[in-house]
């Protein structure tokens, strides 16, 4: 039995041998767990569902959101905000790694109930304006919003504009859109989908001194700074250990795989991240990428890794990742976790079924 302050905090987990003579009790089956932790999302592009042909390819995808992402109005972005911000908090999520190019998402993570961090993003070949960025910055703080500027990606950074972000600020959080395509490394070799956009738009890399997408991570971000490498899906064993090598507890792999999924059909390999021993969150990315921001649906396309540590990858890891894991992540005396109902799950297998959802109990 875990009873709870007015406030939300838990104050006692027992043992109840009672049960049945407790008046007016309810009863439901099912998993109790933490509220999760949606490590990945841009609640900005919250408009943008069904914007996107599905299995597009990365390069197409990328193009597309460019095209269309300022086509809507105000009010149309902010109710759609709102929308999947309440819609996050009744499906059991209780904090967001968030990522915002803008200030527009502000406002509705101001009021939210939902504890957001948010990645102030620099993306541009042409041209990077960090100053715009530290303004947003300050905006965010005024709001009392937690935040830490952030690079994009290691394909839509020049050098200095990269090494500029990641080694300064360095108790910020980064968080980097990170080996979600081939295209991503064989663009340090000159070819693939990416390298011929780029040509084509007259774009000019100097990144490509580095061997690799992992080389530049590893030869340019400082081995203390505390890094969420987003998706992964095209990672190699060797890479993840060269990572975990140079980050050590300060690294989280995020895995989303609904939007791999949905961008280029491919999922990250995820035995192999079970087996890595490295801190592993899972995030929903966007509305442009994906049908809804629920973590339970990201958990359903999870093959060949136990139930409990996909939970922990949900709750636990999510929260440690984004510096929250004093509050929340876990069922323990002193914090305020929330807690949610994981139902139709197959106990018998310990697995999820097409029918299991979760739902907001705290
Ligand atoms: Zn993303």
């Amino acid at each position: 039995m875990i009873t709870l302050s007015e406030s939300g905090v838990i104050e006692k987990i027992e043992q109840c041998s009672n049960l049945d003579s407790i008046a007016s009790l309810e009863f439901y089956s099912g998993i109790l767990a933490p509220a999760m932790v949606n490590a990945h999302a841009h609640l900005e592009l919250s408009h943008l569902g069904g914007v996107v042909p599905p299995q597009c390819g990365f390069s197409k995808f990328a193009q597309c959101i460019s095209k269309s992402r300022n086509l809507f109005s105000e009010d149309e972005c902010h109710n759609a905000m709102d929308f999947y911000d309440s819609k996050m908090w009744d499906d059991g999520i209780c904090a967001v790694g968030d990522i915002s190019n803008g200030s527009g998402s502000f406002e509705t993570k101001r009021a939210s109930k939902i504890n957001y961090h948010t990645f102030l993003e620099l993306f541009g070949l042409k041209s990077c304006d960090k100053t715009r960025l530290n303004k947003l910055s300050v905006v965010a703080s005024e709001l009392g919003l937690s935040n830490s500027l952030t690079a994009h990606s290691t394909y839509s950074l020049n050098c200095k504009d990269f090494d500029d972000i990641v080694q300064s600020n360095v108790e910020g959080i980064l968080s980097i859109h990170f080996m979600e395509s081939e295209g991503e490394r064989v663009l340090y070799d000159g070819f693939g989908e990416l390298h011929s956009w780029y040509v084509e738009c007259g774009m000019h890399i100097d990144f490509d001194k580095y061997d690799s997408p992992v080389d530049r991570v590893i030869s340019t971000i400082p081995s203390s700074r505390r890094v969420l490498l987003i998706h992964n899906t095209v990672l190699l064993e060797s890479e993840i250990n060269s990572l975990k090598g140079h980050f050590g507890d300060n690294l989280t792999f995020v895995l989303c795989p609904r939007s791999n999924l949905n961008i280029t059909g491919e999922k990250p390999n995820f035995r192999l991240f079970s087996e890595s021993g490295c801190r592993i969150a899972l995030g929903t990315d966007s509305m442009a990428s994906n049908s809804s921001l629920s973590l339970i649906e990201e958990m359903k396309e999870i093959e060949g890794v136990p139930l409990a540590t996909q939970l922990k990858w949900a709750t636990e890891c999510g929260a440690e990742a984004l510096g929250v894991g004093d509050q929340y992540g876990r069922i323990e005396i002193g914090r305020r976790c929330g807690l949610v109902l994981l139902e139709s799950v197959d106990l018998i297998e310990m697995k999820l079924t097409s029918l299991t959802s979760c739902r907001r109990i705290i």
